[in-house]
């Protein structure tokens, strides 16, 4: 029963693939039209032979009708002469000939059966009665013969000698009938014959078709399994190499799709890769620091309480700075979750920015730094506050942080009817142009001592980068090495759950 089951799973797998489909229209395709084209030939011979038989019967029949007439067979039947024409006539056409008169009193035979008898069959009272046949000829292919009727009149000659046996003029009426049966014994032999010849051509294109669909089929299909391999080598673990298969328009369509998801894979596959072992590593620095204090405490006996201390608060910043990091990575993560809706409200951008500037404040302080806020007009958007809050306070803190003593921060803001932009100008040290675009990249710090020093991970333009994003805005960055930097955000004032294409920022506008 299994067996059986996969033998059919089998058998269906084989119908469904596009080789096997190809093959068999292509088989159909060859093979249709010559079974059409035999039997077409075929039957339109046997027509036209049968008609041509009939035609020439006819003429005959009506010869005979005149030659009847002439020698007066219907009133005295014993003419010899015409005895031997009638016999001679259905031994010609290997047939039966009844000669009829108006009484419908059989007055001949040729096969003497039915001599004396009365003849009532349709066609012949037809034939007495209208002067003309009923229909041209009859006939019955099963029994291999056609049957005609012709009147015998008097003006036999002035018919007009078409088959269908209408005269030009009214005729007389008939003085009786010949009917005759003749045998098509010779169309249907020759039929035979060419039905022969025609199977045997058929047999020889049927093998040619078959070879060429096969042909086909393999051809027309190997791009395809060409693709699929590939595509599994690729899945085997391969992951390097480019699926190809430039025959068809449609495969190298499938291809380049594939080698650009390949791609997508392999970048995210190395980025996954690059995070994972940065977070190892970001991770294990506040570890391996906590650890070499602890043990340096352990291998000192009777340390001073001021020391212990002292490196006790270098272990808790380490393990601040563990937490640190990892808030900062749970803050990631649930920003790249999808899921996690946005709460958003209408929020005051000027109040937010007023708050944001007032908690940095003391840090700027410490360091104469100048922190001002230039608000054009008042402005209400839908945002996140929470989240918009982190993203910007992250922006205006690392104006500060990277910024040099008695420097500046303006953070200007301005609006049209569809945007709000918020500029973050420092005059700090600035991003070198090799590292601009990288900032945004998860663990990214142009100087990674100063960075640490500030108490920073590298991961706070990555947030602030993925809050602008989920409010569909953007966000970008302009620098000069030594002479400041300021970050660009646009968001849209109306939150809206798809993304619309934004106005570029002023220093992306300048390019
Ligand atoms: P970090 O925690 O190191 O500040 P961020 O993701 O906030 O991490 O910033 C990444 C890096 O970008 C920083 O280490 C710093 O080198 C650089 N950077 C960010 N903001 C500024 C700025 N305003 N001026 C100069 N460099 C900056």
């Amino acid at each position: 029963m299994k067996s059986s089951k996969t033998f059919l799973g089998h058998i269906r797998e084989v119908l469904s693939s596009i080789r096997s489909r190809v093959f068999v229209i292509s088989l159909l395709l060859g093979l249709c039209p010559c079974i059409i084209l035999q039997y077409g030939i075929l039957s339109s011979y046997e027509k036209r032979a049968v008609e041509v038989k009939a035609q020439e019967v006819q003429l005959q029949l009506r010869a005979l009708a005149n030659h009847l007439i002439t020698a007066d067979f219907l009133g005295t039947p014993g003419s010899k002469v015409i005895r031997t024409e009638l016999n001679e006539f259905s031994s010609l056409y290997n047939g039966r000939l009844l000669v009829v008169d108006s009484s419908l009193q059989v007055i001949s035979d040729t096969y003497s059966i039915a001599t004396g008898k009365t003849a009532i069959s349709e066609d012949i009272v037809y034939c007495l009665k209208n002067g003309t046949s009923m229909s041209p000829y009859t006939y019955d292919p099963e029994a291999d013969y056609i049957t005609l009727v012709t009147p015998i009149v008097e003006t036999a000659s002035l018919e007009t000698g078409d088959m269908t046996g209408i005269r030009e003029s009214e005729p007389p009426s008939p003085q009786g009938v010949l009917k005759a049966s003749v045998s098509t014994k010779t169309i249907e032999t020759t039929l035979d014959m060419l039905s022969r010849t025609a199977l045997l051509f058929e047999m020889v294109i049927a093998v040619s078709i078959f070879l060429l669909a096969l042909f086909f089929a393999y051809y027309l299909v190997s791009p395809l399994e060409r693709l699929s391999k590939s595509i599994a080598a690729v899945k085997a673990g391969y992951t390097t190499n480019l699926v190809s298969a430039p025959e068809y328009l449609e495969t190298r369509h499938i291809a380049d799709a594939f080698n650009e998801v390949l791609a997508r894979m392999n970048q995210l596959d190395a980025s996954r890769q690059e995070f994972v072992s940065n977070v190892s590593h970001e991770l294990k620095t506040p570890m391996t620091s906590a650890k070499v204090l602890a043990d340096s405490l352990l291998m000192q006996e009777h340390v001073e309480e001021a020391v212990y201390r002292e490196f006790l608060q270098d272990i808790d910043n380490e393990i601040d700075r563990e937490n640190k990091i990892i808030s900062e990575l749970l803050t990631l993560v649930r920003m790249d979750n999808k899921e996690t809706q946005l709460n958003v409200q209408p929020v005051n951008i000027n109040d937010m920015l007023e708050m944001i500037l007032k908690r940095v404040r003391p840090q700027a302080r410490e360091r104469d730094i100048e922190l001002l806020l230039v608000s054009e007009r008042k402005i209400v958007a839908e945002v996140d506050e929470t989240r918009m809050t982190m993203a910007l306070t992250n922006l205006i803190e690392n104006a500060v942080k990277y910024n040099k003593e008695h420097g500046k921060v303006r953070v200007t803001t301005d609006a049209d009817h569809q945007s709000f932009t918020i500029e973050i100008m420092d005059t700090g040290v600035g991003i070198p142009p090799e590292s601009v675009n990288r900032v945004f990249e998860r663990f990214y710090r142009v100087d990674k001592s100063r960075s640490r020093e500030m108490g920073g991970t590298g991961l706070g333009l990555s947030i602030s980068k993925s809050v602008v994003l989920q409010h569909h805005g953007s966000i970008s960055v302009e620098s000069k090495e030594g002479e400041g930097t300021t970050f660009y955000v646009i968001c849209p004032l109306s939150y809206i759950p798809e993304p619309v294409e934004m106005v570029p920022p002023r220093s992306e506008r300048k390019k």
